[in-house]
């Protein structure tokens, strides 16, 4: 879909039909999509630099499926940050690329979930499906910074509590809840070189 910026006119793309929130590459403007009507958000906080290797733009493949990389969110806790990158596969289909400390996780929103958030620790089990799930860490988090384009789950300049589980065949579940939603993304913990990226960014002083 494409659309013209609200506040300089230059044409912005949204590759990804779910995408309600974009980034103008020419004015920076975040640019929020209501049906037909592009609202301008103003310039939002930048997710400034770090190590990751990776880019909007860089595309990968999981499951025999190729992805490419069009937008990032930055969740940050007391001791760190992580980046979730927003992918869309060649069939349409959105997901999420976790890259957290060196490991990397793709994930799927499930929709029909019923997990409950009432006081569980790490260690617990949970059943999701018919896979019983550890939970590994809680964490009380805030998304900070934006970058190419997001879908409606883009939690901007808003806390949430984040809750990793796993499971044995390095199955990855991340439930987060804001206010009174509670959602889930169940996915797999992949191997940085089997998900065989390219277009990667080049790190100076780096190998
Ligand atoms: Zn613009």
């Amino acid at each position: 879909m494409k659309f013209n910026c609200p506040s300089c006119g230059a044409e912005v793309v949204f590759k990804s039909r779910f995408s309600i929130m974009g980034v103008c590459e020419y004015c920076s403007s975040t640019i929020v999509r209501h049906d037909q009507n592009l609202e301008d958000m103003g310039k939002m906080s930048e997710i400034g630099e770090d190590m990751s290797p990776l880019q909007i733009g860089s595309t990968g493949i999981y499951e025999k499926k190729s992805f490419e990389i069009i937008g990032r969110q930055k969740a940050i806790y007391n001791n760190g940050s992580w980046n979730e990158w927003y992918i869309i596969f060649g069939d349409g289909k959105e997901g999420w690329l976790a890259e957290a400390q060196g490991f990397y996780m793709v994930s799927f929103e499930k929709e029909d979930h019923k997990f409950r958030y009432s006081d569980q620790k790490p260690g617990e089990v949970v059943t999701i499906g018919n896979v019983k799930f550890f939970i590994d860490d809680i964490k009380e988090i805030v998304y900070k910074g934006v970058e190419g384009e997001l879908p409606k789950t883009t939690f901007f300049d808003s806390k949430a509590t984040s809750i990793d589980l796993s499971a044995p065949n390095n199955e990855f579940c991340n439930v987060l809840i804001q206010s009174d939603k509670t959602y889930m993304y169940l996915g797999k913990y992949i191997d940085f070189d089997d998900l065989k990226f390219k277009n990667l960014r080049e790190l100076d002083g780096w190998r």
